[in-house]
C-alpha cells in the first residue's frame, strides 16, 4: 500500500490528514513516511540475507536526522560527501565503523576528522587525493583504509548531470589508471587497500549497466589478486531509479540479482550506496495555492514552493506527479504550476490538468530524494518545515527557518 493514499478523497500520509498538516505546520512542508522509508531499506535487506554486506545509504539523498535516525536504527551505515555529512550521521546515532567517504575534493581537515573518527572506508577518487590521505595519515599516526573508486567508462543513460561513470566524468579513477594506481598505494606507509568502489550514476532505470560496470571490476579485482593485492569488499555504489511518472524502475531484486549472482563464489563483502531509492517516494512537499492567473496562452496557478524549495524541475527538467490534496469538482484546466521566485525557471509541473481554486492544497510527490537537501534561501525564503508521520503521528523534524535567521550571519558596514 502506498504510505500517500486517500481516505475519503482526502490524502493522507499514512493515516495523518494533508490537510491537517498543512493547518498545523503551515505551507510550503516537506512530508516523509516513516513506513515508507523502513519498507524502502528493508526491500533491500531482504536480498542480502546471508550476504556479507552492508547498506550505506547515500546521505546527501535526504540528511535529515530523523531519516538517518531511521535507517541507522535499522543497521545502515552511510556513505557521505563532506565533514558537514559525517558530523550529521554521528549526530543521528551512526556507527563511525559503518561510514564510507566518497567524493572528489575531500580536504586534509576533512580527512583528519574522518581518520580521527575511525571511519569504514575513504572512496579515493584521484592519484592527488592517495598521496594527500597518506600523508595526512602519516601525521596522525594512523593507517587510513581505502578503496579506489574506478570509473568503469559505462553509459549509465541517465541525465547528463547525474551520470557519472563515462571517462568524461570528474569522479574515479580511469579502469586503465587503476591497476597501476592500486600497485603504488600498496607501496604506500600509511595506507591499507581493503577495497574497490565504483558509482555510475543517478536515477538508473536498467540493470544492464551496473551489471556491466561489475564484470570491469571483477576484471581488475582479478590482476590485482594475481599483483598480490586481496580486497576485503566490493562497493557497487547507488543510482538505482524510482518511478516519478511512468518510468518502469527495476525491483531490487531485479537490479541486485544478477551482481549476486556474480559475487557468490568470491570471498568479498558487498557494500551498496542507495541514496534517492531509500527516500525518493518516501517524501512530497506539500504546498497551498496563493492565485490562479489564467492567461490567453497558459494557465499560471501560483503556489507558496518554489525552486528555492524544489530545485529538480528548475535543474533538470524533471518531472513530478502534482496531485491535490482534496480534489474538487468541475472542469479540469491545464495548469503551470509555478511559484513566487522571480525567476521563468521557477516552475514545479507544466500544463497540468486539474481542477483548481485558490487557497487549494497540492502534493508535489516523489520529493523526498534531493528535495530539502538542495533547496536554497534565494529570495530569503526560510526553508520550508520537514515533517515525519509515523502511523498517527505526525512530528515535526524540522522546523521551518524565520526569516531574521536567515541574515543572521550578516552585518551591515561599520
Ligand atoms: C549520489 C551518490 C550515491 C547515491 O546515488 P542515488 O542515485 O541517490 O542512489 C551513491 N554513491 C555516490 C558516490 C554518490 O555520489
Amino acid at each position: 500500500m502506498s504510505p500517500f493514499a486517500r481516505q475519503n478523497g482526502v490524502l493522507h500520509a499514512e493515516s495523518v490528514s494533508l490537510i491537517d498538516i498543512a493547518s498545523h505546520f503551515g505551507t510550503p512542508c516537506w512530508v516523509y513516511s516513516r513506513h515508507a522509508l523502513e519498507t524502502a531499506f528493508d526491500e533491500f535487506q531482504q536480498e542480502l540475507i546471508g550476504l556479507d554486506s552492508l547498506i550505506c545509504y547515500a546521505v546527501k539523498a535526504n540528511s535529515n536526522l530523523a531519516v538517518l535516525d531511521i535507517f541507522a536504527r535499522r543497521g545502515a551505515g552511510f556513505d557521505i560527501v563532506s565533514a558537514g555529512e559525517l558530523k550529521r550521521v554521528l549526530a543521528a546515532g551512526a556507527n563511525p565503523r559503518k561510514i564510507v567517504f566518497s567524493g572528489v575534493g575531500k580536504t586534509a581537515a576533512e580527512m583528519e576528522l574522518a581518520l580521527g573518527i575511525g571511519i569504514l572506508c575513504f572512496n579515493v577518487e584521484s592519484a592527488a587525493e592517495l598521496e594527500r590521505l597518506d600523508a595526512v595519515a602519516g601525521r596522525a599516526g594512523k593507517k587510513a583504509p581505502i578503496s579506489l573508486r574506478v570509473n568503469p567508462d559505462v553509459d549509465a543513460k541517465t541525465h547528463p548531470y547525474i551520470s557519472t561513470g563515462l571517462k568524461e566524468n570528474k569522479f574515479g579513477v580511469a579502469c586503465a589508471d587503476a591497476r597501476a594506481l592500486y600497485r603504488h598505494a600498496a607501496t604506500l606507509a600509511n595506507l591499507e587497500i581493503t577495497g574497490i568502489d565504483c558509482h555510475i550514476g543517478s536515477q538508473l532505470l536498467h540493470p544492464a549497466p551496473f551489471d556491466e560496470a561489475l564484470d570491469k571490476l571483477l576484471l581488475l579485482i582479478d590482476q590485482l589478486t594475481a599483483d598480490g593485492i586481496v580486497l576485503h569488499h566490493i562497493d557497487l555504489g547507488g543510482g538505482l531509479g524510482i518511478r516519478y511518472r511512468d518510468e518502469e524502475a527495476p525491483t531490487v531484486k531485479a537490479y541486485l540479482q544478477p551482481m549476486l549472482e556474480k559475487l557468490k563464489e568470491r570471498q568479498l563483502q558487498v557494500l551498496l550506496e542507495p541514496g534517492r531509492r531509500l527516500v525518493g517516494n518516501a517524501g512530497l512537499l506539500l504546498t497551498r495555492v496563493e492565485y490562479l492567473k489564467p492567461g490567453e496562452i497558459r494557465n499560471f496557478a501560483i503556489v507558496d514552493a518554489a525552486m528555492n524549495d524544489l530545485a529538480r524541475p528548475a535543474l533538470y527538467g524533471s518531472w513530478h506527479d502534482i496531485v491535490p490534496v482534496a480534489p474538487r469538482s468541475g472542469i479540469a484546466s491545464l495548469w503551470d504550476i509555478v511559484g513566487p521566485v522571480c525567476e521563468s525557471g521557477d516552475f514545479l509541473g507544466h500544463g497540468r490538468p486539474l481542477a483548481l481554486a485558490a487557497g487549494d492544497l497540492l502534493a508535489i510527490l516523489s520529493a523526498g530524494a534531493y528535495g530539502m537537501v538542495m533547496s536554497s534561501n534565494y529570495n530569503t525564503r526560510p526553508r520550508a518545515a520537514e515533517v515525519m508521520v509515523d502511523g498517527a503521528a505526525a512530528n515535526l523534524v524540522r522546523r521551518r527557518e524565520t526569516v531574521e535567521e536567515l541574515y543572521a550571519l550578516e552585518q551591515r558596514l561599520p
